[in-house]
């Protein structure tokens, strides 16, 4: 079942600058994929065109068949509460509990007015407090999230991704500001919630031995474009 389809993907940005030159690409569901390329290669702009946070310039990107670079309004919405992101920053909310930052994964479920007032039906909370344990953080669920380490506020975007009942996860650099204790913590979550959900996976990583040891498929990128694309044991450092 293919899942994230790149169409003859390119990008150029404002400036002239070209992020990416014609990518064609397709992605099956359940993929750990991990894209490595050196700091400008494109890594960033690839994966953030596959939700839109970055327009494309040409070509089509599908998803699950349907078009996400012509989706408009509550279709993309809906296209876009299937797809999580995890950032480099981990992007919390500092001074709120870990439970307030998982649920804001449902905010797309619900009406405005009740995410506002954090009236979070009970289901929605049980499911905030599971997504928590399967990243093995679920006593830190009260905690405020500026008072956890990196790694663990890493895993609370992680559950916050599974709280939104993502199927697809994307993570932009997720373990650039880790340690490398914490960074192989990280990856084996990423790897766990791939391997028991399913969820399709594509990882933004500088390492190649990283990339080498979590990644089912590895896609090296220079200059905005393909140079390689395979199982992991062709993978030769190309980039
Ligand atoms: P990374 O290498 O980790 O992807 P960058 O330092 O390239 O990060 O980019 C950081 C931010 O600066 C991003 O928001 C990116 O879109 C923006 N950016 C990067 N290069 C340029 C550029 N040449 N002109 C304008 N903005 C840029
Ligand atoms: P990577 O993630 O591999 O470090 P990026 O996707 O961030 O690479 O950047 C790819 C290229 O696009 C780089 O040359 C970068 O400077 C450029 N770029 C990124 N964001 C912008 C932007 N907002 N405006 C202009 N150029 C950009």
């Amino acid at each position: 079942e293919k899942v994230i389809e790149f169409k003859n993907v390119s990008k150029t940005y404002p400036d002239g600058t070209q992020g990416l030159k014609h990518v064609n690409l397709s992605i099956e569901k359940g993929e750990f994929v991990v894209i490595v390329g050196l700091s400008g290669a494109g890594k960033s702009t690839l994966l953030r065109s596959i939700n839109r946070l970055n327009e494309i310039t040409e070509g089509e990107i599908v998803i699950k068949g349907n078009s996400i670079t012509k989706a408009k309004g509550k279709q993309l919405l809906r296209m876009r509460r299937d797809i999580g992101m995890i950032f480099q920053n981990f992007n919390l909310v500092k001074r709120s509990s870990v439970l307030k930052n998982v649920l804001s994964g449902r905010v797309g479920y619900h009406s405005t007015l009740r995410t506002i007032l954090g009236l979070w039906p009970k289901p929605d909370v049980a499911l905030a407090l599971s997504a928590l344990d399967r990243v093995n953080i679920k006593e830190k669920a009260y905690s405020r999230a500026d008072e956890l380490s990196g790694g663990q506020q890493q895993r609370v975007s992680i559950a916050r991704a599974l709280a939104q009942e993502a199927t697809i996860i994307l993570a932009d650099e997720p373990v650039a500001s880790l340690d490398p204790v914490t960074t192989v913590q990280v990856l084996d979550d990423l790897q766990h919630v791939n391997q028991e959900l399913g969820i399709t996976t594509v990882v933004n990583l500088h390492s190649v031995d990283l990339a080498k040891k979590y990644a089912t498929r590895i896609i090296g990128i220079r200059a905005g474009e393909v140079v390689f694309d395979g199982p992991v044991d062709e993978a030769v450092d190309k980039t």
